[in-house]
This record gives structure tokens, C-alpha cells and sequence, in this order.
């Protein structure tokens, strides 16, 4: 398509704003225009964090003769003609305003030849106003050098970061764009030192070992989320294994149809996949790619086109989540890793990297989530642990190796207490206290097998809560929507649910959220659980039969099988006995008949 100005009617409906802010937004402007030309190869070059020269050298198609001029007009541009084109953006430009923005502040100069064409054009401009223009024999491509940004803003000088500030978000800035496109060769060099390459080979695995480094590499997991087609959303990169994490999200790096991202919310999905595998506060490195068809997005909604829009944002949300869930469980589940690492490798790039750095092992430190929790176990462990299972055909109950003797259900006393039966001697368990260890660790096995979490999904319903219970609802937000919940704040105290963990399918739901909030407030116990820990204890302390609950014989039978397999059952979640036993032999002592 030519470079042609947009009409007006176009132009207005473009998310206008500053396009160059600093110096870094000067190289990403020019990388795109770059990438939007089909370039194999991108030098970049940068002086003074930018400030002093940016120059930009690509292979891509170049621009006529006729064309180079009008390239620098405002709203010229040869990637959109219409508004319904706005729909469907492919290109990473699309306004038509870098070039004219970035030559109103700088000294520009610009030689282009386009591949088809036998001659070249060399353009100069200063502060926005053409000084040369002229034909010039050239290689097929484009190098763009701007000079002295902000020269004639003194204003806008003063404010500028620090020299290796913008020099290091540059740096990041260039990984990023070679991240996207691993298929093109970049070269960044700073103040005539080249501080990063990447090969061009077209395996994101080449560009994360030179952008992470081959440490944080090593501890990385290929994601592969061939999301349903009928979704359209598709999910691959890679991510960390729970024993390489960071204090902050800025390690998720997160990109849409080749465009980097910051979603907040699509980072949360992220750390999210890592619930029980990562302590809280702790947060994964990932560097996520995501394939949706251009009608999906709207990048059209922020002058940097850092912020999209997705007309479905939770498909994305979940398309995401369990990605990321599925490598991390499936490495979990598998004892050992040096085989699946390697064989993750695109073709011949395995030995060739196992030539080249050698075979990394891949320890899986899963972080401890609480006293009682299933993610403690090794690998090792949860295989014996498997090779331990038996099923004796009782149906719902998990299969489980066996930590109670057989029990037979007597009765019920008080309401409160279960009497049964065991080959020595009697035993009073409290119904309360024990279903309430059972959902705990039905709870947490569900947790680390599924994906998601198996939910009940309601209208949405909204809840007004006190202040000081909405901020503490507000903190725990995020380990409630791990473990099920779907609730959202919706104004400064009221919030809306839209969903349950599905063992409150049959209670009032804000009833369950309210209760375990002032639970939450009343909280005193002390020890060194997890504030993830303690939230799903107060969740089965809700879903729990209570004290005053007449059972019946079936519903005593199914609290006693499956504490039988519970793998802490004399034990509530807070510590509490579930059971008092009376030995055969006791009893027997207590009527004198014995000794
Ligand atoms: P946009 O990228 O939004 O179209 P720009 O002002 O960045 O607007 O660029 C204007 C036009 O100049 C582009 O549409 C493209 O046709 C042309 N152009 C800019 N840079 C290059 C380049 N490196 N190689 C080829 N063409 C380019
Ligand atoms: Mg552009």
C-alpha cells in the first residue's frame, strides 16, 4: 500500500497522545517501523541513553523515491486507509504520526531505498522542517539516525531520566522486540559497545538464554497452550519452575500477536497458574506469547499501544492461566527432568545447546505453602505415594493410601460426635472437626491436580461489607480468586461475586464470603502459615458440617471413609483433635476385666 495522509474522518478516531515522551520511545518507534517492513535484520545504535543519537539500520523494504517525503507528514501512513481497517491492525504502526513526531524534535536524517527500485532517497530534517532531499545510491532498506532529541525543547530536556536509566530501558526494550520476533536478528549497541544480540533463528529459547542469561534460562519450562480452535487463543512461551522467582511481576513479559503488553490482570493470571507452587509475595519470570485472532484486540485504546483491549478478556485470563498451570503441573508430576528438558527443544537446537552449555537438572523446589500441604512432597514421594494407592471401590473418596483402620459407624451422639467402630476399640470423632480436615486436603489435592479450580458459578451477586472488612475482603482478594472465588471490588465497599469454590454449591454464597471474612478478622491463631493457608482453612471451616447437624447413617459413612484417607486425619486444619480413641483394652480396663 502507498503512503498516502488519512482523511480526517480517520484521524479522529485514532487514540492520539505524545508518541515521543523520551528517547526510548524514539528506538521503539523506529524498531516497529522496521519490523512493519519486513526487516530480517535491525541494528541499533545508541549514544547517550539516546539522547545524543538514535540510529535504526533495517533490510526491510525500503521506500520509494515518491514516497519518502510524504512519509513525514502527520497521519501519513501506508498501513491503514480506512476506519474499519482500525478492526483488524496487523502492522504495529498504523497512525502515521512517529516519523512526523519524532522529526519535530530531533535533527533527522533518513536514507531509504525500497528493494525493487535502483535508487535511494536521503531526507534531512530539523525540527520539523526539510532541509535536504535528495537521491542517494543506497542499500535496499532503511537507516533512520536522529540527533539531539529535544534540541529545540529545553523544557522537555531538563526532565529527561538519567542517561542509564533510558539506557537500560532501552536494553529492555530491544529484548523484548527480539523476544516477539525471534525470527529477526537484532543488534543493540550502546556507546559503541554491543550489549545485546539475537540470532535470528527463530527459536524464542536462542533470544531468553541471551536476554535472561543462561541461569535463569536453565529454570525455564516451555508453555504450549494449543488453546481450542472454536477459542482462537493460543498461548506458548516459556516459564519459570517454582524454584526461580521474584519479588515483583516485572519479570512476566507478556506479548499479544507480537505486541508487548502490560496487563496487570493477565500478569495475575500468570502468578495465579502458580498457586501453592510459589509463596505469596513471591512471583514467576515468564515470557508469554499470545495468539488471538486481530479482531479480538483493540490496540487502538492508548497512544503507546501498550494497553489493548480484549473483547472476551476472561477467555484470555483462562486461556492463559491454565497454560502456565499445565507446564508447571506437568513438571511437577514428572520425577525426572533432564529427559523432558531436553527433548522440549526445537529439533536439532536440543544437542546443539547441550553442546553449547551442557545438560542443566532441573530441581523442583516447590515452595511450602503450610504444614499440611500436599506440595511439600517431593517427586519422589508422590510417586511412591501413587505406587501406595488402592481402591476399594468406595465411591467419591479419593484413592488414597489408607491412615485409619477400617472404621464401622455406630451412631451419632450430641449431633455433634460420629461413634464407630475399629478393630481396636471405639472411637468418638467430631463431625465438625473432621470434615473439616477432609475438605482441607480434598481441597488442596484438587488445587494441585486441576488447572482450575472447580467452581460453582452464580449470578453475580453484589455485597456491601463494612470498611474495615472490605479492606481486609480486599486483601485477600487475590487467594480468593485463586481457590475458586470469582469476586471483584465494585466500588469502595461493595463488591460483586460471580462465583464459589464448588463445595459451597449448596450454601447461600455471600453468606460463605461473609463468614469467612469476619473469620479472617478474628483471626488470632498463631504459627507460621501462609495467608493462602489460612484463607482455605477458614473456607472449610465454612463448608463443614457443623456441630448441631443431625447426620445420616450415609453421610456419617462418607465423613468416616474419607477421613480413613485423609493424610493427617487425627487432626483438624487448626490443629484440633478429630477423634479420641478408646483401645479395646481400655474399655475392658475402665469395667475391671482386666488385670
Ligand atoms: P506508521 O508506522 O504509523 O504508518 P510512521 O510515521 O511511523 O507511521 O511511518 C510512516 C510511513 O513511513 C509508514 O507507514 C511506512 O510506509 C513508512 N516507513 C517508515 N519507516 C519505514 C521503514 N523502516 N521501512 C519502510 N518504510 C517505512
Ligand atoms: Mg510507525
Amino acid at each position: 500500500m502507498p503512503i498516502q495522509v488519512l482523511p480526517d474522518s480517520v484521524v479522529a478516531q485514532i487514540a492520539a497522545g505524545e508518541v515521543v515522551e523520551r528517547p526510548s520511545s524514539i528506538v521503539k518507534e523506529l524498531i516497529e517501523n522496521s519490523l512493519d517492513a519486513g526487516a530480517r535484520n535491525i541494528r541499533i545504535e545508541v549514544v547517550g541513553g539516546g539522547r545524543e543519537r538514535v540510529r535504526i539500520s533495517d533490510d526491510g523494504t525500503g521506500i520509494p523515491p515518491d514516497e519518502a517525503q510524504l512519509a513525514f507528514y502527520r497521519h501519513a501512513t501506508s498501513k491503514l486507509t480506512s476506519a474499519e481497517d482500525l478492526t483488524s491492525i496487523e502492522t504495529l504502526g498504523f497512525r502515521g504520526e512517529a516519523l512526523a513526531s519524532i522529526a519535530s524534535v530531533s535533527r533527522l536524517t533518513m536514507v531509504t531505498r525500497h528493494i525493487d527500485l535502483p535508487g535511494g532517497t536521503s531526507i534531512h530534517l530539523e525540527g520539523g522542517e526539510m532541509l535536504h532531499h535528495h537521491g542517494v545510491g543506497a542499500p535496499a532498506g532503511t537507516v533512520v539516525t536522529v540527533e539531539n532529541v529535544f534540541y529545540n525543547m529545553p523544557a522537555r530536556l531538563k526532565f529527561l531520566k538519567k542517561e542509564t536509566t533510558e539506557k537500560r530501558h532501552i536494553a529492555l526494550l530491544v529484548m523484548r522486540y527480539a523476544m516477539a520476533y525471534p525470527h529477526v536478528r537484532f543488534v543493540l549497541i550502546q556507546d559503541g559497545r554491543e550489549v545485546f544480540h539475537s540470532s535470528g533463528s527463530g527459536h524464542l529459547a536462542d533470544v531468553l538464554v541471551n536476554a535472561l542469561g543462561l541461569d535463569s534460562f536453565k529454570n525455564m519450562v516451555e508453555v504450549s497452550g494449543g488453546e481450542s480452535l472454536a477459542e482462537q487463543i493460543h498461548v506458548s512461551g516459556y516459564t519459570s519452575v517454582p524454584n526461580l522467582h521474584r519479588s515483583d511481576r516485572n519479570h512476566i513479559t507478556l506479548f499479544v500477536n507480537g505486541r508487548w503488553i502490560q496487563d496487570s490482570r493477565l500478569a495475575y493470571a500468570v502468578t495465579q497458574a502458580y498457586h501453592t507452587f510459589l509463596m505469596t509475595g513471591r512471583y514467576p519470570v515468564a515470557v508469554l506469547m499470545l495468539r488471538v485472532p486481530p479482531t479480538e484486540v483493540d490496540v487502538n485504546v492508548h497512544p503507546t499501544k501498550a494497553e489493548v483491549r480484549f473483547r472476551d478478556a476472561d477467555a484470555i485470563f483462562s486461556a492463559i492461566q491454565r497454560a502456565v498451570r499445565r507446564a508447571i503441573v506437568d513438571l511437577a508430576q514428572t520425577p525426572t527432568m533432564r529427559r523432558g528438558w531436553v527433548n522440549s527443544w526445537p529439533g536439532d537446537a536440543a544437542h546443539e545447546m547441550v553442546a553449547r552449555y551442557g545438560q542443566h537438572e532441573l530441581s523442583l523446589d516447590i515452595q511450602d505453602s503450610g504444614e499440611h500441604t500436599y506440595s511439600r512432597l517431593s517427586s519422589e514421594s508422590q510417586l511412591a505415594y501413587q505406587d501406595g494407592l488402592s481402591n476399594d471401590g468406595d465411591l467419591g473418596i479419593p484413592a488414597r493410601p489408607r491412615t485409619l483402620p477400617i472404621l464401622r459407624v455406630i451412631g451419632q451422639v450430641s449431633a455433634a460426635y460420629i461413634v464407630a467402630e475399629g478393630p481396636s476399640g471405639l472411637y468418638l470423632i467430631d463431625q465438625h472437626a473432621a470434615h473439616e480436615r477432609i475438605l482441607y486436603e480434598e481441597f488442596m489435592d484438587e488445587q494441585m491436580r486441576k488447572p482450575l479450580v472447580k467452581q460453582y458459578v452464580l449470578d453475580a451477586q453484589t455485597i456491601n461489607l463494612p470498611p474495615a472488612e472490605a479492606r481486609l475482603l480486599e486483601e485477600h482478594l487475590g487467594v480468593l480468586n485463586g481457590i475458586g472465588f470469582d469476586v471483584e471490588p465494585f466500588g469502595s465497599n461493595v463488591f460483586v461475586l460471580r462465583s464459589v469454590p464448588g463445595i459451597f454449591a449448596d450454601r447461600e454464597p455471600s453468606d460463605v464470603l461473609v463468614k469467612i471474612i469476619s473469620d479472617l478478622e478474628l483471626e488470632r491463631e498463631p504459627g507460621q502459615k501462609t495467608l493462602e493457608d489460612k484463607v482455605i482453612t477458614h473456607v472449610c471451616k465454612q463448608a463443614a458440617v457443623r456441630a448441631g447437624q443431625i447426620l445420616s447413617l450415609d453421610e456419617m459413612q462418607s465423613i468416616v471413609r474419607r477421613l480413613e484417607r485423609c493424610r493427617a486425619p487425627h487432626t483438624c486444619p487448626h490443629g484440633r483433635p478429630t477423634m479420641l480413641h478408646m483401645t479395646a483394652e481400655r474399655i475392658a480396663h475402665e469395667f475391671g476385666r482386666m488385670g
